[in-house]
């Protein structure tokens, strides 16, 4: 009798490269050494009761079976009218807006619907790390463009800019789709209106598409604006627009977002979407459309994060840590290099893990949006915490 023990077949990794995402592996190393958080992006603060009860109210009502696999209407409906004032673009809400489970999900779908074998997708690093994997699955090339960075004479990371010239010479017949992301993760760069005038004076001859996640675009501080490719007609008709409620109302765990992009777009997105996930949880597509009814609960984020950013800001600087600029998200990125002490040296990865394991604040690398780990002494702080978290990771911080 043959007693081997059954074993699973051998089979090619369709993503042979990835491991589990930064944010999850901070998040737990976090949690394992009791360290204050400000790696993964999210909120430590409750969000608004009223959108907690109108949330109740629709589970009550036995709104609990399938919503319409495009999402709920007056969701979608509220979404155009928020865009179109916002942005000035108007979206059919029947045929050019559907409800995602979250900004993740819009972002693989709209790749699996237009990228296929040999097609290249341009990204620019730093990048959010699911583009990559996302193309990838898609059968796609990443073809990553790296932000010019600009240094201060102690040779410190200053900013980050468009790498225009590069941009100019990449794209090329065989670009399907250039992702971009406004306001930046991890960064915080914001495109101007004349950025997205230059790229579609880049694209306009040729039949490239645009993903623009822009998935913080109610966090842009000192008076800025963000630009949405919504507000440049000849991007937006190329363009998926890809934005979340859990970034926007403090919910980032009930995984609810949006893509809105023309109807011939949105077509092909839907096909994906219905084998992906076909629908998104409904009473939160009630509630959210109830709540968004309000233009205040997003108009009012800039100057709420503003705050939070000031008081971080201001905290930091009393650290020996070299702040880079902040104009919008819910990150803060810190130069380390210059710190003197023998953890200076180290490589974001391990730089990031020793902060969070000996001195109990956790961050993220900024190696870790880049394919091949550019090492730039760079770490990412979130701010999105209450007042009590931040001054507890300050006080850490400030004895470094
Ligand atoms: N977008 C969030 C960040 O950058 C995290 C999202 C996630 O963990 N997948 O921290």
């Amino acid at each position: 009798m043959d007693h081997k023990q059954p074993s699973t077949p051998d089979f090619p990794s369709r993503l042979p490269k990835v491991g589990t995402t930064i944010f999850t592996v901070m998040s737990a190393l976090a949690a394992k050494y009791q360290a204050i958080n400000l790696g993964q992006g999210f909120p430590d603060f409750p969000c608004d009761r009223a959108l907690i009860n109108k949330v109740n109210e629709a589970m009550l009502a036995d709104l609990n079976q399938y919503p319409p696999m495009i999402g709920v209407a007056n969701l979608r409906t509220g979404i155009a009218k928020k865009i179109g004032k916002l942005y000035g673009k108007h979206y059919n809400p029947d045929t050019e807006i559907t409800i995602t489970a979250g900004g993740t999900q819009g972002i693989l779908t709209a790749i699996l619907s237009c990228v296929g074998p040999n097609d290249e997708v341009i990204i620019l690093e730093p990048a959010y790390d699911s583009y990559r994997p996302s193309i990838e699955l898609a059968g796609g090339k990443a073809i990553a463009l790296a932000l010019q960075v600009r240094r201060d004479e102690k040779n410190q990371v200053s900013s980050y800019e468009i790498p225009w010239e590069a941009l100019a010479k990449t794209i090329n017949k065989k670009t399907r789709l250039i992702i971009i992301n406004s306001p930046h993760n991890p960064t915080g760069m914001v495109w101007q209106k004349t950025d997205l005038d230059r790229l579609a004076d880049l694209v306009k001859d040729g039949d490239a598409l645009i993903l623009s996640d822009e998935v913080y675009e109610h966090m842009v501080y000192d008076g800025m604006q963000h630009h949405s490719i919504a507000s440049n007609p000849l991007l937006a008709s190329r363009s998926f627009l890809v934005s979340s409620f859990g970034k926007t109302y403090h919910v980032t765990g009930w995984k609810v977002g949006y893509v809105a992009a023309p109807a011939a777009l949105m077509k092909e997105f839907r096909k994906v979407h219905q084998f992906n996930v076909f629908t998104v949880n409904t009473p939160m597509q009630y509630g959210l459309a109830q709540y968004l009814d309000e233009e205040r609960r997003y108009l009012d984020l800039p100057s709420f994060y503003q705050s939070k950013r000031d008081f971080f800001q201001a905290g930091l600087k009393k650290t020996r840590f070299k702040l880079l600029p902040c104009p919008a998200t819910y990150f803060q990125c810190v130069d380390y290099s210059r710190l003197d002490i023998p953890e200076a040296k180290l490589t974001e990865d391990q730089f990031c893990a020793w902060l969070t394991t000996e001195k109990g604040v956790a961050a993220i690398p900024v190696s870790a949006f880049y394919e091949d780990a550019v090492e730039s002494g760079v770490i990412r702080f979130c701010f999105a915490k209450q007042e009590s978290t931040l001054t507890t990771g300050l006080e850490r911080l400030q004895a470094l």
